[in-house]
């Protein structure tokens, strides 16, 4: 029999309804493989007496028959959703100790829907980051290894411990945050699905805020099904955020056909830059074949501001941290610093300089900069009106295509260390960044392994709250990609 850690979610649900195996022994096997994968640093808190409460209680709803329909399915939850009575750090020095007093809305609906929490996941420090490498609670290393190298690999980020979790089987799914590319990126580098829904769908409630205008919640999971049955409980209206959508949320898992027939594929020529990996192209090239051959039909499309996304996204998201990040001040919440003989502004000034790492301090001075009087013009009202420009580009290509198709990063995982300049960092995010800005649901899907073993994903855009066409070209790419390989 496989280890009860390797099934599918969609698998453990059926295993537990058949009552082949019990909640708990599905929470012991992974708290098990937690403590022989705890190298990876992919959970910050590991929380297994609540999970193994979570998972007696899952044990009596299924048998009194009143399981929800997440009973007893062990997730990590990425620590940048409030959880109440479990430290939440969003993976910074500065909230070191804070324990929420409530829970996030979306990590609230997945314990609702009977989740067991088996702790917090690893993460860049407040969402920043495409590797993992600036949390303040240590790298997250990935289970992967480039085939013939003994180099540790970046699982991606911003949601890495997330992506390791999943691909190490120590987490049948877990929830990611995205902003720029953070639930896509780490999918791609790990071998894994994940969707970013479009803006709205799923609460921003009790998600330590980034840059509130891009920041969506979404999940990360071993197959496109099981992110279809996770998504459908995470999504919904919540009153306690202003920029969700009241709108109803479909039984995505249910309504999962992976039929394409009659859509069309749009390739967005603007995505095959110059210089790109042959093996990327080649798999671009390949998930259209398969795509076609599951029904659609492809078209050429044009995204003509695509270049400027980066740039848009690089003056935009800094502007909303450096604003949501004025916050910590040493006063409400976790770390605080007093200078000996020092005033008020002494202790702001001593708090967030030892409370923030280097790359949140480069992005509040970003931010600040550029919402300053005087480039305020200059940068920010001109990246917002770029940025519809970008929203428009896609509302055009929806008049000839229902779904776009691309690859999800320039590349496969890199080396610890590679990128130390936060320009090539940032070049990571490429082609998740216009998606973000536009608020469109995307999704990405592993479709096949780079020249030295290691997964590459394919990134599926939408029209907006058409997660389910996204999800079914998913499981096309998915079912005939035939992806197996495994950390
Ligand atoms: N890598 C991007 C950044 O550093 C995206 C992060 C995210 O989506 N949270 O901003």
């Amino acid at each position: 029999m496989t280890a009860l850690t390797d099934l599918t979610l969609t698998a453990m649900q059926a295993g537990l309804a058949a009552r082949e195996f019990s909640a708990v022994e599905l929470t012991e096997a992974h708290l098990a493989a937690m403590a022989e994968a705890r190298h990876l640093n992919a959970y910050i808190v590991e929380t297994p007496e609540i999970a193994r409460a979570q998972a007696a209680a899952a044990d009596a709803a299924l048998a009194a028959g009143t399981a929800r329909p997440l009973a007893g399915i062990p997730l990590g939850i990425k620590d940048l959703f409030c959880t109440e009575g479990v430290q939440t750090t969003a993976g910074s020095n500065i909230l070191k100790g804070f324990i929420p007093p409530y829970e996030s809305t979306v990590s609230g609906k997945l314990l609702a829907d009977g989740a067991v929490m088996l702790g917090k996941l690893n993460m860049d420090e407040f969402a920043m980051g495409s590797s993992n490498e600036t949390s303040a609670y240590g790298k997250v290393i990935s289970p992967w290894k480039a085939s013939g190298s003994t180099r540790e690999l970046v699982p991606g980020g911003s949601s890495g411990g997330s992506a390791a979790a999943v691909a190490a089987r120590i987490a049948a799914g877990a929830t990611g945050t995205d902003t720029g590319g953070s639930i896509r990126q780490p999918a791609s580098f790990v071998g894994i699905a994940g969707i970013k829904p479009t803006y709205g769908r799923c609460s921003r409630w009790g998600v330590v805020a980034f840059a509130s205008s891009l920041d969506q919640a979404g999940p990360m999971a071993r197959t496109v099904a099981d992110c279809a049955v996770l998504l459908t409980s995470m999504c919904g209206y919540d009153a306690k955020d202003s920029t969700s959508l009241n709108l109803p949320v479909p039984d995505f898992a249910a309504g999962l056909t992976g039929d394409l027939r009659g859509k069309r594929i749009g390739v967005p020529k603007e995505y095959r830059l110059d210089g790109m990996d042959a093996t990327i192209a080649k798999l671009w090239d390949q998930g259209l074949e398969w795509l076609k051959a599951a029904g659609a039909t492809i078209v050429d499309v044009s995204l003509p501001h695509t270049r400027y996304a980066l740039p848009v996204y690089y003056i935009i998201a800094p502007a909303e941290a450096s604003s949501n990040l004025a916050r910590y001040d040493g006063v409400r919440y976790g770390l605080r610093v007093t200078p000996p003989g020092g005033n008020l502004a002494d202790m702001y000034a001593a708090t967030r300089a030892a409370g923030f790492g280097k790359e949140v301090q480069r992005r509040i001075m970003i931010g600040t900069y550029v919402l300053s009087a005087g480039f305020y013009d200059a940068y920010y009202t001109q990246a917002q009106k770029v940025r519809t420009l970008i929203a428009r580009d896609f509302e055009q290509a929806w008049e000839r295509c229902d779904l776009l198709l691309t690859p999800t990063a320039p590349s496969a995982a890199f080396a610890f260390g590679d990128k130390a300049d936060p320009l090539a960092m940032y070049l990571n995010d490429v082609f998740t960044v216009p998606a973000s800005l536009a608020g469109l649901p995307a999704m990405s899907v592993p479709a096949g392994l780079s020249a030295d073993g290691l997964p590459l994903g394919l990134q599926i855009i939408g029209r907006p709250l058409d997660e389910a066409g996204v999800l079914d070209a998913g499981l096309a790419i998915e079912r005939a990609a035939g992806f197996t390989a495994r950390p």
